[in-house]
């Protein structure tokens, strides 16, 4: 699966670039990862042996600018998984106009295994291997799955160490006390529902009117699903890696929130200070809740989950991806000629890395903004990046991903044939 990934990745480019006419030149340059590097971390285990996990770091392409992207900690990480995440990290930051290029780490593990000082160990054990390829002005790393701020300082510390010099732009996502930006904790859910704002706008919805499910609670799901529920949208299903709920008359989402801390699982709940009841719900499983007839779907955990293998049983009107390559090259047609729209990864979830912007802008000018300039900013840039794609996708009768793409290509084409393309060397 993971090897097809970034295959899936590379046709998409291809394919939607020459349909909007990319020059064959830009489109070769993002064929090809520019710097990929495999280490083996070690790391000293409570046991006292040492064990040798394996890491990465890629940096896909860096035409825009330094290369930026998250480090993934899961068992299934891989090179071409990171490869894959690199390339959607290139596209994303121009999508949103950042000045950056695309990149991606990851290591093979599962945390959940690990203690907490195994788990420093590893952390600092990648910037160890990584400290050559990641620097505030080369690769700038964040958080992605099952890592989180506390590992974002760890790592920062530990290339200080290296470094001997105080360098909080190397790392987003820090804890604020570290350097960390007001507003990066909800930046990439709060991105997703400024998505959904805009189609509000567009579509004149009804927030209680409009159905919405979401698959993984984590970082992205959790917060998209919380600012949904306060707006009056109706959450009905949620779930995480161990399973789902649903309830047609949707849920009191912070409530789900506070008993999932308690209990490390989603249950259906309604909590009232410390006393948690059930209420009515039904069980379902991961791939039932794809499958359900709702308004929205929110895919916010993990990649290739809608595909051939389910496209016929997708209801859906909207799929707005909050995960990383949740949806299938494949059936990236069959979803447009159903009906169903997607508002595409490398715009929905580009909250994320647009607020790690503004954290490493802070972090260089050593000036600190206050949580409304960072909602204010976002909001504006999400709402350009949103209709500057809307527009192109009416306009020339393209699904929102295919116009996503080709104002991402377009952009880092303007920037590769800045320096001279074969048609430039070749004319008289
Ligand atoms: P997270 O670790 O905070 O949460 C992941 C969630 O997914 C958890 O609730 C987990 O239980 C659930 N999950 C894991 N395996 C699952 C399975 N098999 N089925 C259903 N749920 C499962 O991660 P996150 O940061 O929210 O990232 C989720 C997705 O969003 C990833 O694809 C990530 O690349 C993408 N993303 C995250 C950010 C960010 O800033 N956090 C930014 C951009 C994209």
């Amino acid at each position: 699966m993971s090897d097809s990934i970034f295959q899936d990745a590379l046709t998409r480019v291809r394919t939607i670039g020459e349909s909007a006419k990319v020059s064959p030149e830009v489109i070769e340059s993002l064929m090809h990862p520019m710097r990929t590097m495999t280490a083996s971390l070690p790391v000293r285990m409570d046991d006292g042996s040492t064990h040798y996990f394996t890491g990465y770091r890629c940096r896909y392409n860096n035409a825009l600018g330094p290369t930026k992207g998250g480090i993934r900690f899961h068992p299934d990480v891989n090179l071409p998984e990171v490869q894959a995440l690199a390339l959607w990290m290139s596209i994303k930051c121009a999508v949103v106009g950042l000045p950056y290029g695309g990149g991606k780490g990851g290591v093979t593990v599962d945390p959940k295994k690990l203690s907490r000082m195994e788990l420093e160990r590893l952390s600092r054990s990648y910037v160890r291997q990584m400290a050559d390829v990641i620097s505030p002005e080369r690769d700038i790393p964040a958080p992605d799955v099952y890592t989180n701020e506390r590992i974002m300082g760890w790592m920062m510390d530990e290339y200080e160490a290296i470094t001997r010099k105080k360098a909080p732009g190397v790392i987003t996502g820090k804890p604020i006390s570290l350097g960390g930006s007001l507003g990066r904790d909800d930046a990439t859910g709060r991105g997703a529902y400024l998505c959904i704002l805009e189609l509000e706008q567009k579509h004149n919805w009804i927030p209680s009117d409009i159905s919405v499910a979401v698959q993984g609670f984590g970082n992205g799901g959790y917060h998209a699903a919380r600012l949904l529920h306060e707006r009056g949208y109706k959450v009905v299903a949620i779930s995480d890696s161990k399973g789902g709920i649903f309830s047609q008359n949707g849920f009191d989402v912070p409530s789900i929130y506070e008993e999932k801390q308690r209990s490390r699982q989603v249950r259906a709940v309604y909590c009232n200070h410390s006393v948690c009841e059930q209420v009515e719900h039904q069980i379902l499983s991961n791939a039932e809740l794809l499958e359900l007839d709702v308004d929205i779907l929110i895919p916010a955990a993990l990649d290739g989950v809608i595909g051939k293998h389910n496209i016929d049983n997708i209801k859906a009107n909207y799929i707005v991806e909050v995960a990383n390559g949740p949806v299938l090259s494949d059936v990236d047609d069959i979803l447009h000629e159903k009906g169903i729209h997607v508002i595409p990864d490398v715009l929905a979830n580009a909250g994320g890395v647009t607020v790690s912007y503004f954290e490493w802008v802070q972090n260089r000018s050593g000036y600190a903004w206050e949580l409304q300039d960072v909602h204010e900013r976002l909001g504006k840039i999400m709402s350009k990046a949103f209709n500057d794609i809307w527009d192109l996708a009416k306009a020339e009768k393209r699904s929102m991903r295919n116009a996503a793409y080709t104002v991402a290509m377009r952009r880092i084409g303007q920037a590769i044939e800045a320096h001279g393309t074969r048609d430039y060397f070749n004319a008289d």
